[in-house]
C-alpha cells in the first residue's frame, strides 16, 4: 500500500533508492543509449498500468544515504564508463525525493555528466528542471485512470524548447485520441503548425502480458492516419527480455 509523504518526512535525511543499475535505454528518444539508472522508491500517482508498482511504497527501509548512491554509481562507472544518468522512480519529483534529486543531479553535473530526469507530468518543477540536460515528461492516457496534463504539456513547450521529449503510454484506440487531442491543444497554444519537441507513443505491454504486434500495428496505423505527428517506439527491453523482468 502507498504511503503519504506525511508518513515517511522521518526519514527524509536519507535518500529513497528503489535500485542504481546501468542498462540500455529501453524507450523514448534516447533508446539505445547506454545509462546509469538512479530509480527512486516511492510513488503517490498510482497509474492503474503501472510497470513498476514495487516502486509505489514509501519505506524507511529503502533509505540510503547520499554517499552510498555516490559510491554505487562509482562502482558501475568504474565498470562502465558512461557519463549519462537517468534519474528515475516511482516519481522522482515527488516533494519526498526532491531534495536528494537535487544533490544527485548538481553533483553529476559538476562531474560533467548528462543527466535526464523522468517526470510523472504531473508538476512543472523549475529548479530541477533548469538544473537537468533533458526531462522526459509523461502525458498520462485514459488507461492509466490518471488524468493527462496537456496544460503542462504546453508550458514545457515554452519554458524547454529543445531540453524535453513528451512520453504517452497508448493501449488503445481510446488512448490515442486523448493523446492526439492534446497534441492539437499544444498547437493551438503554441500557435505553431510542429511541435518543437518530440512526443513518442510507447504501445502499453504490460507486466504478465504477452507481446502484442496488433496493438503496436493499430497504433501506428492511426499515427499515419493523423498525418504521423508521435514517434511510435515500443519498448526495447521489454521485447528482450520481456515484460516482467526489472533494472534491465
Ligand atoms: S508515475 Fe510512474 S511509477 Fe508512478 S504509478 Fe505512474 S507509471 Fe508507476
Amino acid at each position: 500500500m502507498t504511503k503519504t509523504y506525511d508518513t515517511c518526512c522521518t526519514i527524509m535525511d536519507k535518500l529513497l533508492i528503489n535500485s542504481i543499475y546501468m542498462a540500455c535505454e529501453g524507450e523514448g528518444v534516447f533508446i539505445g543509449s547506454s545509462q546509469i539508472f538512479i530509480r527512486f522508491q516511492g510513488c503517490s500517482i498510482g497509474c492503474a498500468n503501472c510497470d513498476s508498482m514495487d516502486t509505489w511504497e514509501f519505506d524507511s527501509k529503502y533509505g540510503i544515504e547520499f554517499s552510498e548512491v555516490l559510491s554505487r554509481v562509482e562502482k558501475i562507472h568504474n565498470e562502465f564508463p558512461v557519463k549519462r544518468i537517468s534519474i528515475t522512480g516511482g516519481d522522482p519529483l515527488h516533494p519526498a525525493h526532491l531534495p536528494g534529486v537535487l544533490k544527485i543531479v548538481s553533483h553529476y553535473k559538476k562531474k560533467g555528466f548528462f543527466v535526464n530526469i523522468e517526470a510523472s507530468g504531473m508538476r512543472v518543477v523549475p529548479e530541477l528542471f533548469d538544473a537537468v540536460d533533458f526531462v522526459s515528461f509523461d502525458y498520462k492516457t485514459p488507461s492509466t485512470k490518471v488524468r493527462g496534463k496537456k496544460e503542462l504539456v504546453a508550458q514545457m513547450a515554452v519554458k524547454y524548447p529543445g531540453r524535453f521529449q513528451v512520453k504517452s503510454v497508448v493501449a488503445d484506440v481510446a488512448d490515442f485520441m486523448d493523446v492526439n487531442e492534446a497534441f492539437e491543444y499544444c498547437r493551438d497554444q503554441l500557435k505553431v503548425s510542429r511541435l518543437p519537441f518530440d512526443w513518442c507513443i510507447t504501445p502499453c505491454y504490460c507486466p504478465g502480458e504477452e507481446f502484442s504486434p496488433a496493438r503496436t500495428e493499430r497504433i501506428i496505423s492511426l499515427n499515419d492516419a493523423c498525418g504521423g505527428p508521435f514517434r511510435i517506439i515500443g519498448q526495447q527491453h521489454k521485447y528482450l527480455y520481456g515484460p516482467d523482468r526489472r533494472n534491465i
